[in-house]
């Protein structure tokens, strides 16, 4: 089998490495990769938001199955003409991208199907806006509906920045087209948590649940990021708390996405905020694995991640669950000094190298390779993920890693995990 994985982050590092230890892979490409990949697949410089190039590439290279990393290619279409050419994807097509691409649709479809959400206002005047925060109290939650990276949302106790805000988006176009359109919703208090299913279009499967680290700093202060850290499975994962996802979240999505003719085979991504009364709310839908749940799920579920991709992309899941062995993953990043607002790039990068220790593992995100070494090319540099029996095992030596390796003003949390583990 020939596999063509789409994107350069850790995410996509994390899915190469998982999809190349299978014997039934002859070859995995990395479209476009970065500094690290080479050790999992080669790299083919792709625009992978051009879906004529990427449906060329892939019938160039014989390629068997496509898996999708990151949001923008599915919300540009990059499922579809693959879908025409009989080569199986794992993403969904564009229609059901939406789910990501737009916030607005995404809160529409939530009310419309019963899964339970922040009561929400869609605004595309400032006087609409000011209307929308009027009825609410602080904190007060402002989002993009379009893409943003992840930096669409501000969370504020003052309605004088929620309202400067409202008017970047709208009426300054800081984020183009993606804020034209700006939802304000009620806050919602609680743990978060994030669900991800295999979907084959109709049935899906969970898999282990895994929590994120958005903020920048410490005791989760700073802004927020793309994320600094997760652990895989949380460790208070019960069949009561994985059943009423699947009723509450999973299902109804499933149903609804069926009944407007969406055919989802893919990833589904559920943002989730568990409430102390147990309730579960959805704070949004992502079409694809986060970064860096990923770079923790993958080495969870071992072999299954080629098996369950394949499966999802041929519409034929046929298992209900996936199967654990009691292992735990916990990963680091390393950002670039400066981020999230002006990270650094550029700087060399010692002891990164991304080999499988049997305990440890380096994905790579934001790195190329120069002819002098490796140095850093994005804000977020690498996952260091530590495996082992339990949280404590696997943080002690995701950290033992991380400590050797060096990259001038780079920073990482020195509390992924406390929380969970009850130290904090
Ligand atoms: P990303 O791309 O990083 O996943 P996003 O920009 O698509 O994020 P959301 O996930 O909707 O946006 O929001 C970002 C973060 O803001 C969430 O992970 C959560 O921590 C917080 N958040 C969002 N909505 C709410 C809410 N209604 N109540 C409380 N916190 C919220």
């Amino acid at each position: 089998m020939r596999v063509m994985i789409l994107g350069s982050g850790g995410r996509e590092h994390a899915m190469g490495w998982g999809v190349s230890r299978s014997p039934q892979v002859q070859e995995v490409f990395m479209a476009p990769g970065n500094g690290g990949t080479s050790n999992v697949g080669r790299s083919v410089p792709l625009d992978i938001c051009d879906p004529p190039a990427v449906l060329k590439a892939a019938k160039d290279l014989g390629v068997d199955l496509v898996i999708v990393g990151p949001e923008a290619p599915l919300v540009a279409g990059v499922a579809d003409p693959l879908l025409d050419a009989g080569i199986r994807v794992l993403g969904p097509g564009s229609k059901g991208a939406q789910l990501e691409g737009s916030k607005a649709f995404a809160k529409a479809f939530m009310t419309d199907n019963s899964v339970r959400t922040a009561q929400f206002d869609v605004c595309s005047n400032v006087r609409e806006c000011r209307r929308a925060l009027s009825i609410r109290r602080p904190p007060y939650v402002i989002k993009a509906d379009g893409l943003a990276a992840g930096k669409g949302v501000l969370i504020t106790q003052d309605l004088d920045e929620a309202i400067r805000y409202c008017e970047d988006l709208i009426e300054r176009g800081i984020l183009g087209d993606a804020g034209s359109k700006v939802v304000i919703e009620d806050h919602i208090g609680g743990f978060e948590i994030t669900a991800l299913a295999m979907v084959d279009g109709d049935r899906g499967i969970i898999l282990p649940l895994s929590q994120d680290h958005k903020r920048a700093y410490e005791g989760d202060r700073g802004p927020n990021t793309g994320g600094m850290g997760a652990y895989c499975p949380v460790p208070w994962e019960r069949e009561e708390l994985l059943s009423k996802i699947r009723g509450e979240v999973l299902e109804p999505t499933l149903r609804g996405l069926k009944a407007m003719g969406i055919r989802y085979r893919g990833i589904l991504y559920m943002g989730l905020m568990v409430r102390d009364d147990g309730s579960i709310w959805v704070l949004e839908y992502n079409v694809r694995m986060g970064d860096p749940e990923t770079q923790v799920t993958i080495p969870v579920i071992g072999d299954q991640w080629l098996s369950l991709c394949w499966k999802a992309a041929d519409g034929r899941l046929d298992v209900d669950r996936v199967v654990e062995d009691h292992k735990t993953a916990l990963g680091v990043v390393l950002a670039s000094e400066g981020y999230p607002a002006r990270p650094i790039t550029g700087r060399h990068i010692q002891g990164a190298d991304p080999f499988d220790d049997g305990t440890s593992l380096v994905f790579h995100s934001g790195t190329r390779l120069e002819s002098g070494g490796l140095v850093s090319s994005g804000g977020r540099v690498l996952t260091v993920v530590g495996i082992g029996e339990d949280l404590k095992e696997a943080r002690e030596r995701a950290y033992d890693r991380i400590r050797r390796i060096h990259l001038q003003g780079g920073f990482y949390r020195s509390d992924i995990g406390l929380r969970a583990m009850g130290e904090v």
